[in-house]
């Protein structure tokens, strides 16, 4: 696998060129500001009567219409929602494309699942920084980076990957290391990752690991306490250490009861679960599943929104984040 750095990308590439950013929100914001520093032409694109029109001109960035900001632009990055990606595409953004222009992701879904299918007289990159928009943003302002994914999907100029690398540059990814992967890859590990481990599993996980508490009788703050709270130092020994370097850092009792009977709870069923998700990505149900919960307006999932609302774990969980004085409001 090859990591690309500084030397290896040319912010030369964008002189003289418009970058339409289509967005202000986490990463929106991020790569404006980050590009507009780096001395690169930067327009932001939002929709009429969009509040945070006020925010970009406030941080000294020229904002306009999307259409007009994708017909003044060479190479135009849609960081809008993933779900409104396909309609801003085909209203504000097609009939303004020109032969040669790049259009720009930060994640692969719409190409990957044909909502969005670009003439192929243009580029079609990606440039996905692995971290929310508000540390690439702050690490870019402290001289860092954070690191980034560069992925081609279409190559009409020939020069599609010394682009998206000068765009990472502009970002500041290739002061940290950057990662050359396909729109496929990235979309359908992405996926897998928030649903299995990141957002779905780990969430169920704690969920379940408190229910059984409680249900035991035992003090719910107890419960929070060892099946919320101390996530956190357990993820930040392992982020830093790796598996090993918790178990190093933990007791012999954690560290014999963590790797014999972990297994126990995630054993054959969790792992059959996964292999079903990543299937269901892998052809396309889940990407289905997801566009039509959106033309239906959410039903399932603002259920689920309220679902968690009112669960016992997340009332107990901000009475005790209330005391806890050391987290930012
Ligand atoms: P976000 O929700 O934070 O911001 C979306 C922005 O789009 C907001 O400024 C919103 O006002 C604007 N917007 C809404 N409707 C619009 C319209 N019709 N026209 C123009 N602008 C409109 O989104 P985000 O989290 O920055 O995600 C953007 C992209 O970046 C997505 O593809 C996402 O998958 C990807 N991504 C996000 C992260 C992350 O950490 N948030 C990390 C990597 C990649
Ligand atoms: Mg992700």
């Amino acid at each position: 696998m090859k990591l690309y750095y500084e030397q290896d990308a040319d912010l030369g590439l964008l002189k003289g060129k418009t970058v339409a950013i289509i967005g202000y929100g986490s990463q929106g914001h991020a790569h404006a500001l980050n590009l507009k520093e780096s001395g690169v032409k930067v327009i932001v694109g939002l929709n009429q009567g969009n509040p945070d029109m006020k925010k970009a001109e406030a941080a000294g960035l020229t904002v306009k219409v999307n259409h007009q900001a994708a017909k003044e632009a060479d190479i135009i990055m849609i960081l809008v929602p993933d779900q409104i990606q396909s309609s801003v595409y085909h209203d504000d953004i097609e009939p303004n494309l020109q032969p040669g222009n790049a259009l720009a992701f930060a994640h692969g879904f719409n190409i990957h699942y044909n909502q969005i299918i670009p003439p192929e007289n243009i580029d079609v990159i990606m440039i996905a920084p692995k971290g929310p928009g508000h540390l690439v943003r702050r690490q870019y302002e402290s001289g860092n980076g954070v690191p980034a994914l560069i992925a081609i999907y279409q190559n009409a100029t020939g020069k599609a990957r010394e682009l998206a690398l000068a765009y990472a540059k502009g970002i500041g990814g290739t002061r940290a290391g950057v990662i050359e992967t396909s729109f496929k890859e990235e979309t359908e590990t992405d996926l897998f990752g928030e649903q299995a481990v990141l957002c779905g599993g780990l969430s169920e996980l704690i969920r379940a690991g408190f229910n059984t508490l409680v249900e035991a009788g035992y003090q719910p703050e107890m419960a929070y306490f060892e099946c919320i709270h101390e996530v956190k130092l357990i993820v930040d020994l392992i982020y830093e250490g790796g598996l090993g370097g918790m178990y190093y850092s933990v007791s012999d009792t954690a560290e014999y009861g963590g790797l014999v009977k972990g297994p126990v709870i995630i054993g054959e069923q969790a792992k059959a679960g996964m292999k079903k998700l990543l299937q269901d990505i892998q052809d396309g149900s889940f990407a289905t599943e997801w566009i039509l919960e959106n033309k239906a307006n959410g039903p399932k999932f603002n259920r689920y929104r309220q679902l968690l609302k009112n669960d016992p774990i997340e009332k107990i969980g901000a009475e005790l984040r209330k005391m806890m004085s050391w987290l930012k409001k």
